[in-house]
C-alpha cells in the first residue's frame, strides 16, 4: 500500500509540477510530448486509489474547523532575508464565524515555526498536526461575528525543488532572485493561511520587506514602498479581489519595470535588465491576448489590480494579476511547436496559457483540487479560442486536435474529493478536447459563445465544482447534459461510435459504446463539407447512406470520439 502510494505521489508530483506552469516543467520533468509520456500502455495502478494519508485529509478535507468560518481578509507582512533564506513576519487573518465554536484550522508547513498567535493581546493556544495548525480560543467565538488574529511565524521554508514552494535563486548576474510557485504543495509552505481552495479572502494586503537594492512584485495594485531605515524597504501591494492562497506570490529580484495600458487597464512588465529589450518585444503579445479573452468572456477580471507579467526562472504560473513568465522570450513552448501541428510557433504559449487562468482558475475557481479541470481544461480551451480569434477557425481546429497525442485516457479527469488529490494531466488536453466537443454538441456557434460567456459571468469570483457547470449547461440548453459530462470527466475512456455497414441495403447502423448509462450525443457523419447530423444513443439505429464504408467519415476533429467500423 505504502509503496503504491509512493508511486502515485511521485507520478502526481510531476503532474503537480506541470499544473504549476501549464502543462510541463522547464527543467527536469519530461515534456508531455516526449515518447516517455506517450507510452501506449496506460498505467493500471491508479484504478485502485491508495488510501489518503492523514496529512492528505488534513490538507484536503473541508473539515469542521474550516467550515465553521468564512475568510474575509489577510494582511501578510513578511520580511525576507535572502542571504539566510529566512522569513519572518505575520499574517493578520480576519474571518467571520458561521457557527459558535472555540477552534479553527489554519495551516503552516514544517519546518516553519509558529512564533505566537494573538487575538488582540491574548496569546492563543494551538496544536500542530502535519501542516495543520488548530487554533483554540479561550472563549466561544460567536456565529455571525467577525474576528481577527495575528499569526506570527518564522524560519527557513522548505524549497521543494524546481519552482515548487519558494525558491531562493540567483539571476545570471549573481544577484538574488526569489520566487514563489506553490499551487500543489500549498501556500502554507511559506506563509500561514487557511490552506484549501473552497474559501478565499475578499481582498488582501501584501507587505514584503527586502534589502534596499531589490524589487518585490506581488499581486494586486502597488501602493508604495517605505524605507525602513535598517537597509530594508517594505513594498506594499493591495489585492482588491478574492484570491487563491497559492496565487499569492513574491517575486524578488533586480527587476526593471516598464508599462503600457489597454484602454483603462494598466499593464506592468518586469524583467531583468539583461532581458529588457527581449521582454519589450515579447510581452507586446499580452495586448492581443487580453483583447482575445475580453472578446469571448468580457472585461479582464482584476482591473483595479492591473495586469502584470513578470520574468521568473521557471516556465510560468498564473499568479493572479501578476502572471509569471519563463519561456525564454520565444514563441511556442520552450521554443518547441507545442501541439506539433504548425500553430504553436505563432504565439508565446506561456503568455497565452498562464494569462488565460485570470478568467478560469483565478476569477472562476474550483472549490477542490479534484475538479481542477475547471482551471486547466478551460484554460487549455482558451488557448484554442485565442488561436481562433487571432488566426482563424481552421488553425483552432488544428490546434486543439494537436492535443490528442498528449491524452492518455488512463484515469478519469476528476480526482477524489477532500483529500488534496491532483487530477491527471488529461485535465488539460482531454479537458480542452471535451469542451471543443461540447461546442459541436451545442451545434450553434452564436449560442455557444453566449453560453460560455454567461457561464463565466455566472461563476466569476466564485469557487465551484463540476456539478455547478453541468447544472448551468442543463438549464441553458434545456437538455440533460450530465451523461456527456460524466463520460468525459468521470470515466476513463472516451465514447466509441460503432458503425455497421450493410452494402446490399445501402444502410449504416450506429450506436454509442460508452460507460455512462444513458449516454447519448449527436455527432456529424458522412462526408466532410456535407456532414449529416445523427442523434446517436446507446441503441442501434439505421440510416440510408449511399457512402461506401471506406469513405464514410465521422467528424472526429469536432467531436473527441473513437470510431469502430464493423
Ligand atoms: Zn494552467
Amino acid at each position: 500500500m505504502s509503496q503504491l502510494r509512493f508511486f502515485l505521489y511521485t507520478a502526481f508530483s510531476m503532474v503537480l509540477a506541470a499544473s504549476a506552469v501549464g502543462p510541463l516543467a522547464a527543467q527536469t520533468a519530461p515534456p508531455a510530448s516526449t515518447p516517455n509520456s506517450q507510452q501506449a500502455a496506460p498505467p493500471q495502478s491508479p484504478k485502485i486509489p491508495a488510501a489518503p494519508t492523514r496529512a492528505d485529509i488534513l490538507r484536503g478535507a473541508y473539515g469542521p474547523y474550516r467550515a465553521n468560518n468564512d475568510l474575509l481578509f489577510y494582511h501578510l507582512d513578511v520580511r525576507v532575508d535572502p542571504e539566510k533564506k529566512f522569513l519572518n513576519g505575520k499574517n493578520t487573518i480576519r474571518f467571520k464565524m458561521l457557527k459558535d465554536d472555540t477552534r479553527i484550522q489554519l495551516d503552516l508547513q514544517q519546518p516553519l515555526h509558529v512564533d505566537k498567535i494573538l487575538l488582540g493581546t491574548t496569546e492563543l493556544k494551538y496544536e500542530r498536526e502535519f501542516g495543520a495548525v488548530f487554533v483554540d480560543f479561550p472563549k466561544t467565538l460567536r456565529a455571525g461575528r467577525v474576528y481577527a488574529i495575528d499569526f506570527y511565524y518564522s524560519g527557513n521554508p522548505l524549497e521543494t525543488g524546481r519552482f515548487g514552494g519558494i525558491a531562493f535563486r540567483k539571476d545570471p548576474s549573481g544577484r538574488h532572485w526569489i520566487n514563489t510557485a506553490c499551487e500543489g504543495i500549498g501556500a502554507s509552505i511559506w506563509w500561514p493561511n487557511k490552506d484549501q481552495w473552497r474559501d478565499e479572502v475578499e481582498n488582501m494586503q501584501i507587505s514584503v520587506s527586502i534589502p534596499n537594492d531589490l524589487v518585490d512584485v506581488s499581486n494586486g495594485k502597488f501602493m508604495g514602498k517605505t524605507d525602513l531605515g535598517d537597509g530594508y524597504t517594505r513594498w506594499d501591494w493591495l489585492v482588491h479581489y478574492p484570491i487563491n492562497n497559492y496565487d499569492v506570490s513574491l517575486n524578488i529580484g533586480n527587476y526593471q519595470h516598464f508599462s503600457d495600458h489597454l484602454g483603462g487597464l494598466p499593464l506592468d512588465f518586469y524583467a531583468l535588465p539583461e532581458d529588457l529589450d527581449k521582454a519589450k518585444k515579447q510581452f507586446a503579445q499580452a495586448k492581443g491576448m487580453l483583447e482575445a479573452y475580453q472578446h469571448y468572456f468580457g472585461e479582464y477580471p482584476f482591473k483595479k489590480d492591473g495586469y502584470k507579467l513578470i520574468e521568473v526562472p521557471y516556465s510560468g504560473m498564473e499568479h493572479q494579476s501578476a502572471v509569471t513568465y519563463g519561456n525564454r522570450f520565444a514563441n511556442g513552448y520552450l521554443e518547441r511547436d507545442w501541439t506539433g501541428v504548425g500553430v504553436s510557433l505563432k504565439f508565446d504559449f506561456i503568455i497565452i496559457h498562464e494569462s488565460g487562468h485570470e478568467w478560469f482558475g483565478n476569477a472562476v475557481t474550483a472549490a477542490d483540487p479534484s475538479d481542477m479541470w475547471i482551471h486547466e481544461g478551460w484554460t487549455t480551451y482558451l488557448e484554442c479560442l485565442y488561436v481562433e480569434y487571432m488566426f482563424g477557425h481552421d488553425d483552432a481546429v488544428k490546434y486543439v486536435n494537436g492535443y490528442k497525442a498528449k491524452v492518455k485516457n488512463a484515469v478519469p479527469i476528476i480526482a477524489e474529493r477532500g483529500v488534496n488529490a491532483e487530477p491527471p494531466q488529461d485535465m488539460y488536453f482531454k479537458g480542452a478536447l471535451f469542451l471543443n466537443t461540447l461546442r459541436s454538441v451545442v451545434n450553434d456557434d452564436p449560442r455557444w459563445w453566449k453560453l460560455i460567456r454567461d457561464l463565466y459571468k455566472r461563476f466569476k469570483y466564485k469557487n465551484i465544482m463540476t456539478e455547478d457547470i453541468v447544472q448551468f449547461f442543463d438549464r441553458k440548453t434545456g437538455k440533460d447534459m450530465t451523461p456527456i459530462f460524466n463520460q468525459y470527466l468521470r470515466h476513463t475512456a472516451i465514447p466509441t461510435l460503432e458503425l455497421k455497414f450493410n452494402a446490399a441495403d445501402g444502410t449504416v447502423s450506429y450506436r454509442w459504446k460508452a460507460d455512462e448509462p444513458g449516454f447519448a450525443m449527436p455527432v456529424r457523419v458522412g462526408k466532410k463539407d456535407n456532414w449529416q447530423l445523427i442523434q446517436a444513443t446507446a441503441d442501434w439505429q439505421t440510416i440510408k447512406s449511399p457512402i461506401a464504408k471506406n469513405e464514410f467519415g465521422v467528424a472526429t476533429d469536432l467531436y473527441y470520439v473513437n470510431v469502430d467500423k464493423q
